[in-house]
Formats: structure tokens, C-alpha cells, sequence
């Protein structure tokens, strides 16, 4: 805590810290700068705007995605309207394919993919049995349909062999089972021949992509913008600090290191139009990358060569590497647990959010959620009036 109270007045040239310039971040300094009419300074140690959805330019004029394929989708009509305040949206609906067994077959695995993989008449007899068992246009992770057994055990081992145990063993080093439920509940088996990605309502990505939506985002009197900045080089130059690093960081890993997962992301450009027929190919059983997309699908350019990046996961070594996905198993709550009790002794100062603060596998809209929650129920209310 701080030492001298009129030492801290005289060198506070903010009310409001915010570490981390990523949805988070941009999104609670907007509303503060904004909605609160408070000074903000807005940190992030990395030398942009962004944070894992930055994006820039490439070869061809192509927009690249830093940190992998960022595709926006949201069921929340309150975040979309908020974000539409900073972008136009180009329409886009995400597909993936997935190599297997020499077949490129849809993903989330659908009924399209079961009439690719198997002969007419045992495709046929399964789409019977697991319209029967489930229902048609129905959804169902794969680790219920493995626990379910019964007549449709054989599919479900298969489906979990081909598309399931390889891809989570390449991504998190563990096996589905090991993993919160709700991780591969993300590509669930899908009893119908719906071939997109997603199923949100809102489908889109932002028009002159992230980068741009951030930099409308913070473009008020009230904020200011540090790349290449880190909390330690502000501290103590703002009264009260939205954290949207890594948690258990800012405490100096007392209560143990979390565990993160990492990437490193490997870009290839190519001579010609098209390098593959869908947003992202996923490799669940060959290669040691986990996926490839060419970015092209996603914004929709149009060029006479074209950008690709692969993924191969990585364990996480703090310093070292970047913690893109923090590791959800039944442990997590337990290993979480005395980091948010710390937090909660900050109360009133410091509030952590984000997938990195919050340490919760967010998708990009629900890390404006939380943003916007955590404006809307804690700060404004307690600081509307404190001028
Ligand atoms: P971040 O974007 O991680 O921002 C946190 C920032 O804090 C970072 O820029 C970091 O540099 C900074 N920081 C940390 N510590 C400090 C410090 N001490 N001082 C200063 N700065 C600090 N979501 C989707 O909705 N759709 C997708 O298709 C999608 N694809 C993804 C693909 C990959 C490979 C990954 C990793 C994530 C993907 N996501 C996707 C998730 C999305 O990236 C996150 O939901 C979103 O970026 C979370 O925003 P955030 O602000 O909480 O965190
Ligand atoms: N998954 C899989 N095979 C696939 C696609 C996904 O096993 O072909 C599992 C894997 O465990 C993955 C999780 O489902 O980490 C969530 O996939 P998603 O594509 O949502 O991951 P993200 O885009 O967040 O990396």
C-alpha cells in the first residue's frame, strides 16, 4: 500500500489505471472515460493496441491476426450493440474442417460429417439411431454421448478417437476427460447438417478489423494510451487499478503459479488465391499444430496471393512465453481460490477482470460481458458521485 498520502496526491495525474489494452481493458476505459468522465491511463506492456485480437496489415494487404483467428460471435444482443457503436461489421459465418482419415469432414462433427466417413447404409442407420436418441437439430458433447453408452457407444469412441483425444492431448497436454466438461462441450456433436462453427446470432467481424474498432474505442480527451508500458512503470499514478494480466502475477505468484496454456503461431504466405476452402482446417490427428487458417476467409479481402497461420500449443513458462489460455480443470476453483480471496482484500482500489484477471477460458464477447458488468454493478455506482 502506499506510504505518504500527500506524496500520492501530488504525483496522481489519474483517477483510473487500467492494465491490459484488450477488450477488456479498452472496454472499461471507454466506459469510465466516457460514462464516469474520469482520467484514464491505459497500459499494456506488449507494443500495441489489442491485446490477443490485435491485428495489422500483412503481405498482400492481408490483415493478420497476431495472436491466432480471432472470429467474433455472440447470443448477447447488449455487447453487440455496444461494439456496433465502434465498427461496422462484415457478415461472417466461421467453418471448419477437419482431416481425417484422409477426408476433410465438417466440424463441429455433424451428420454430413458421419455420410462422409462411413458407407451409405451405416451412415444411414446411425443418423437414425442418433436422431432417435437425441433428436434432430440437437447438440451433445461428445464426453455425454461416451457416458451414455448404449447402441451409440461405438460412434461416440469413434468420434472421440478421431476428433476429440488427439487435438486436447496436442492442446492442453491433458486428455478431455481431465478437462472441465464445458471445454470440448465448445464443438459439441451436432445431429443435424448445420456446417458453421458457430450457432450465436450475431456472426460478424469487424469491418476495418480489431485494431481499428480498438483505436474508435479509446479515442476520447479523457483516455490516454501507453504501449510498451508495464503496470510497475505507473503504479502510483492513479488512484484506483482495473488488473487485466494474469492474477496470479500480480501477486507474485505467492499462492503458486496458475497454469496457462501457450502457442506459437507460425505464418506462411502463399502464390496463390486460395490455399485451402474454409476459414480453418483442423489436423486433431496428424502434425503437431493443432490448425491452420488463412486469414483471407475471414475478412473477405480479395488478393492475388494469401496469408496462412498454424498453431502448435505449447506449455506455458511464465516469462518466457504468453499465457493465451488458462488451463480449466476440477482444480481450477481450488488453485483460484487464495488469489481471489487477495482480491477481495483489495476491494475498492483494485479489481481484476478479464481472462487473464478473472483466469476464465472468455471468449471475446463475453470479456466485454464482464467489462461491461463489472462498469455497470461496481464502478459506476460507487463512483458516480465521487468527483
Ligand atoms: P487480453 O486480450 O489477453 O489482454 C490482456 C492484456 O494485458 C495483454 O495485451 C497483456 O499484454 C496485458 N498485460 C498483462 N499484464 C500486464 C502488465 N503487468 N502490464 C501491462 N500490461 C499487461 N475469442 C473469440 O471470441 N473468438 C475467437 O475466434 C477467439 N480466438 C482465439 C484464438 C486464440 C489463439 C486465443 C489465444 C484466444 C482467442 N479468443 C477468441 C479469445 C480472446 O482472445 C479473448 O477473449 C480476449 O482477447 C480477452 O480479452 P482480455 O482483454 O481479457 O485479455
Ligand atoms: N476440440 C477438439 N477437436 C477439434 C476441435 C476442438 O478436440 O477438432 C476440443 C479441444 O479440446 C479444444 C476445445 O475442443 O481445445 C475447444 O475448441 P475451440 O475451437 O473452441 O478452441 P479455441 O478456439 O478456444 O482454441
Amino acid at each position: 500500500m502506499r506510504g505518504n498520502p500527500f506524496r500520492f496526491v501530488f504525483l496522481s495525474k489519474y483517477d483510473w489505471i487500467i492494465v491490459g489494452a484488450g477488450f477488456t481493458g479498452a472496454v472499461l476505459a471507454e466506459r469510465i472515460a466516457s460514462g464516469l468522465d474520469r482520467k484514464v491511463l491505459l497500459v499494456d506492456r506488449r507494443d500495441h493496441l489489442g491485446g490477443n485480437a490485435h491485428d495489422y496489415p500483412g503481405p498482400y494487404g492481408i490483415l493478420i491476426h497476431k495472436y491466432g483467428p480471432h472470429i467474433f460471435h455472440t447470443n448477447s444482443a447488449k455487447v453487440w450493440s455496444y461494439l456496433s457503436r465502434f465498427t461496422a461489421w462484415r457478415p461472417y459465418e466461421h467453418r471448419v474442417l477437419g482431416a481425417i482419415d484422409g477426408k476433410l469432414v465438417p466440424i463441429p462433427f455433424n451428420l454430413d460429417s458421419l455420410d462422409a466417413l462411413f458407407a451409405p447404409a451405416e451412415a444411414a442407420r446411425l443418423t437414425r439411431l442418433l436422431i432417435d436418441t437425441h433428436g434432430i437439430e440437437k447438440s451433445v458433447p461428445i464426453l455425454k454421448m461416451r457416458e451414455a453408452g448404449g447402441p451409440l457407444g461405438e460412434l461416440a469412441d469413434f468420434i472421440y478417437a478421431k476428433v476429440f483425444e488427439n487435438y486436447t492431448l496436442k492442446q492442453w497436454s491433458l486428455r478431455p476427460e481431465d478437462l472441465d466438461p464445458g471445454v470440448s462441450a465448445r464443438v459439441p456433436v451436432r445431429i443435424s447438417r448445420d456446417g458453421r462453427y458457430f450457432q450465436d446470432t450475431y456472426q460478424a467481424m469487424p469491418q476495418e478489423g480489431y485494431t481499428a474498432l480498438f483505436a474508435r474505442m479509446i479515442a476520447h480527451p479523457n483516455i490516454t494510451f501507453a504501449a510498451s508500458t508495464r503496470y510497475e512503470d505507473v503504479a502510483g499514478q492513479g488512484e484506483k487499478v482495473v488488473f487485466t494480466g494474469p492474477i496470479d502475477e500480480y501477486f507474485a505468484f505467492e499462492f503458486g503459479a496458475l497454469p496457462y496454456r501457450s502457442l506459437r503461431f507460425e505464418l506462411e504466405q502463399w502464390e496463390v488465391e486460395e490455399a485451402q476452402p474454409v476459414g480453418t482446417v483442423n489436423y486433431p490427428n496428424d502434425h503437431a499444430y493443432t490448425r491452420i487458417t488463412e486469414f483471407k476467409h475471414l475478412t473477405g479481402q480479395r488478393a492475388a496471393g494469401t496469408v496462412t497461420v498454424k498453431e502448435y500449443p505449447l506449455a506455458h513458462l511464465p516469462g518466457r512465453t504468453e499465457p493465451y489460455y488458462p488451463v480449466p480443470t476440477p482444480g481450477t476453483a481450488e488453485k483460484l481460490k487464495p488469489y481471489l480471496e487477495a482480491a477481495r482484500a483489495l476491494e475498492g482500489k483494485v479489481w481484476f477482470a478479464g481472462r487473464l484477471g478473472d483466469y476464465a477460458y472468455y471468449n471475446m464477447d463475453q470479456a466485454c460481458a464482464r467489462a461491461l458488468a463489472l462498469f455497470e454493478k461496481q464502478i459506476l455506482p460507487n463512483f458516480r458521485d465521487d468527483k
